[in-house]
């Protein structure tokens, strides 16, 4: 998928209200918009009624046009105002899965919103975490408010396919909103009521402002029951209703399907294999939603493995296309942006610097390569933007010769301190026990694995192996294509013109900062060695890597070094990608699936449903600052059947199951 998102162009009339240029049509009733969102969309889909004999731990609102966030916003003040009257009520927090096709800025999101002060907290809160304009799906977290908004970017024709559902829906009430059906009837399709029919639970409401002719037919076509209700101000109608009929299938990819048989609840207990990134990541996911988590590392402290480097450079690694890998990338670092200044935000103090990335054309090929990504202008200005030399000197600090691309919000993090400040804040929920030293074992009997420790059982409702290249130790695991790699990172001592350097430097290799009187340059990639002895051979090859790049820099040819190193082990996937899911069993897959190729109708492959009682969590390779918090929160989101943060495209790309799965979609000769 690539897609460049076209801008709102918003102007405002008379009466302040936003006016989209392109449609000639307001955001919101010139009469108030918040008196508007209260009338159509809360009390449309009878929420604070409904709310009060909610007995699940979550309810999911679905919306159709974000575009200023106020229904968003109201909705979340309400849930607080709820969460605040009934602090013992078993519903605890809410979903809003939104879609905008045509983002709009920041600055004006912020002028129309202005004019509602009974919002100004909300409104503030979504500004600082208001993401660029990238196709997909952007999760925001306003835990003040207990609510979770996934804000998916696109056309929701194409987004709502991609939306990963449960078998039994995913969404409890829809804001049907976007502009009028006559100015915008492109949106108003019946595809759209179908996909709305597939996602929604039986019983799910609806409500929109409209009561045109075509929305009320197509949506009872679709399996909705219709009630028209007194519109808004001077509207005589609108529309609200119900999925009478549930939709014959939901699930479009049965060999992919992700939710377990049942739901984790707040009286499971989840066992984590590896204190690095991935499990503190994991465990702080789990334990914000209320889920008991035992973590064992097998070192005497947290992230003595490849979390354990001294400085991680944090930024996205971006092609010149939106490929599966680079979206993967992107949206993983976007996140773990905000997951980071949250953690900031609550005093959860590790050494975090955000200088920026300056990615250097140092050869012509990367030079090409660049402006290849330029001119297709697929990533946001914030995201990543080009940068002359000039600028590259004033960013850096030191004489830079080429010319970059520069990605601003990327820069530098101490991982074994993200790892301490997680775990912190996973203490603080008071459900995290903490294991080190451990010998853990798992057996598998059956089809119940056993989890042991010194020879002890360790009951545990789930298991999720989080172990880096220790994950090749299971046996649960030989099926994966896991690929160690060792890599070795100098600790240069600070020194003439380093000290100047203000920026994280990447080219072939890459060089951070000092902190501490050392800079971080690395690193080596041996594969298939686990070998974690620093190597002066592979000094040499670091110091060479930077000499060759930085051929005509005079300062990279005499870095004077004292043979400080550390040597650990990363795990990547012989796809290159993580490996986030369940572990279904190699014979259970290839008994459903093997004959996949032949291309029978979905509808009579059976539904991977597993108890999904091992996970995994790895193959972050170095990259595990950038990919560990998304992943994290897809794993958590899975378990506890919550809506998953990324379009059912990408998820496929982490599936466990998709190695088996690509050589199934082949037929046998192909593969033998
Ligand atoms: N709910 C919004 C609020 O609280 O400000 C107002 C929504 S405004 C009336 C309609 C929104 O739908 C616009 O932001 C528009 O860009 C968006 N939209 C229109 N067509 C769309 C489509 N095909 N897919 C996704 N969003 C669309």
């Amino acid at each position: 998928m690539s897609t460049r998102l076209q801008a709102a162009n918003v102007h405002f009339n008379e009466a302040g209200t936003p006016v989209a240029d392109s449609f000639d049509d307001v955001y919101f009733s010139n009469d108030s918009g918040c008196d508007e969102t209260l009338h159509v969309f809360i009390n449309g889909n009878d929420l604070t009624e409904r709310w009060l004999t909610w007995q699940a731990p979550h309810f999911v609102i679905g919306e159709t046009g974000f575009g200023t966030g106020l229904n968003c916003l109201i909705a979340m003040q309400a849930f607080k105002q709820f969460r605040a009257s009934h602090p013992d009520h078993p519903l605890k927090q809410l979903y809003i899965v939104s879609t905008e096709k045509f983002p709009i800025a920041v600055e004006d999101l912020k002028r129309a919103l202005a004019v509602f002060p009974a919002v100004a907290e909300e409104v503030n809160a979504l500004v600082s975490l208001y993401p660029p304009a990238l196709p997909g799906c952007h999760r925001l977290d306003f835990t003040a408010w207990h609510t979770c908004v996934d804000l998916w970017m696109g056309d929701v024709h194409e987004l709502l396919p991609q939306w990963h559902c449960p078998l039994n829906g995913l969404i409890d009430a829809w804001f049907l909103d976007g502009f009028a059906p006559s100015k915008n009837p492109d949106m108003w399709t019946d595809a759209l009521f179908g996909q709305m029919a597939r996602l929604s639970k039986t019983g799910a409401t609806f409500a929109t402002f409209t009561a045109a002719g075509i929305v009320k037919r197509g949506l009872k076509e679709a399996g909705f029951a219709i009630v028209k209700r007194k519109g808004f101000g001077r509207k005589r109608d609108m529309l609200t209703g119900y999925l009478a009929t549930a939709p014959a299938r939901r699930v479009t990819t049965p060999w992919h399907y992700r939710y377990p048989a049942t739901p984790a609840t707040t009286r499971e207990h989840i066992a984590i294999i590896g204190a690095g990134l991935a499990g503190s990541t994991l465990a702080l996911a789990l334990c914000q939603r209320g889920i008991k988590v035992s973590l064992f590392g097998h070192g005497s402290a947290p992230a003595d493995g490849a979390s354990g480097n001294r400085q991680g450079g944090f930024y996205p690694q971006l092609q010149a296309d939106q490929s599966n890998p680079a979206l993967i990338q992107a949206h993983g670092f976007l996140y773990a942006k905000r997951h980071y200044d949250g953690l900031t935000a609550r005093e959860l103090s590790f050494t975090y610097d955000n200088c920026g990335v300056l990615l250097l054309g140092f050869s012509e090929e990367v030079t090409k390569r660049q402006q290849n990504l330029l001119a297709k202008a697929l990533w946001p200005e914030q995201l990543i933007h080009p940068v002359s030399a000039d600028e590259a000197c004033a960013i850096s600090g030191i004489d830079i010769h080429n010319e970059a691309l520069f990605v601003p919000a990327g820069g530098w993090l101490c991982p074994a301190e993200v790892v301490g400040a997680q775990l912190t804040a996973a203490r603080q929920t008071g459900l995290l026990q903490e294991f080190y030293d451990s010998r853990l074992s798992l057996t598998s009997h059956q089809d119940t694995v056993v989890l042991s420790n010194h020879e002890k059982d360790i009951a545990a409702d789930r298991i999720v192996i989080a172990a880096g290249h220790e994950c090749t130790e299971f046996e649960q695991l030989a099926h994966l294509p896991l690929r160690p790699v060792r890599g070795q990172v100098e600790a240069i001592p600070t020194q003439q013109p380093l000290n100047q350097l203000t920026t994280v430097l990447c080219h072939k290799g890459y060089l951070t900062p000092g902190w501490q009187g050392r800079h971080a340059l690395g690193s080596t990639y041996v594969k298939g060695d686990t070998d974690t002895t620093v190597r002066e051979t592979e000094t040499g090859q670091n110091l060479a890597t930077h000499a060759k790049a930085l051929a005509d820099y005079d300062w990279a040819h005499s870095i004077s070094h004292d043979n400080t190193a550390r040597a650990s082990v990363r795990l990547g996937s012989a796809d290159h990608q993580p490996i986030v899911g369940s572990v279904i069993n190699p014979a259970t897959t290839t008994a459903r699936y093997r004959e996949l190729y032949k291309g029978k109708h979905v509808s009579q492959y059976e539904v991977a449903l597993e108890d999904q009682k091992v996970l995994v969590m790895t193959a972050l390779g170095s990259r595990g600052l950038t990919t560990a918090p998304l992943m994290a929160e897809i794993l958590a989101s899975q378990l506890c059947h919550q809506p998953l943060p990324m379009s059912e495209t990408l998820l496929q790309a982490l599936a466990p199951e998709r190695f088996m799965l690509r050589t199934f979609k082949r037929p046998p000769e192909e593969t033998e």
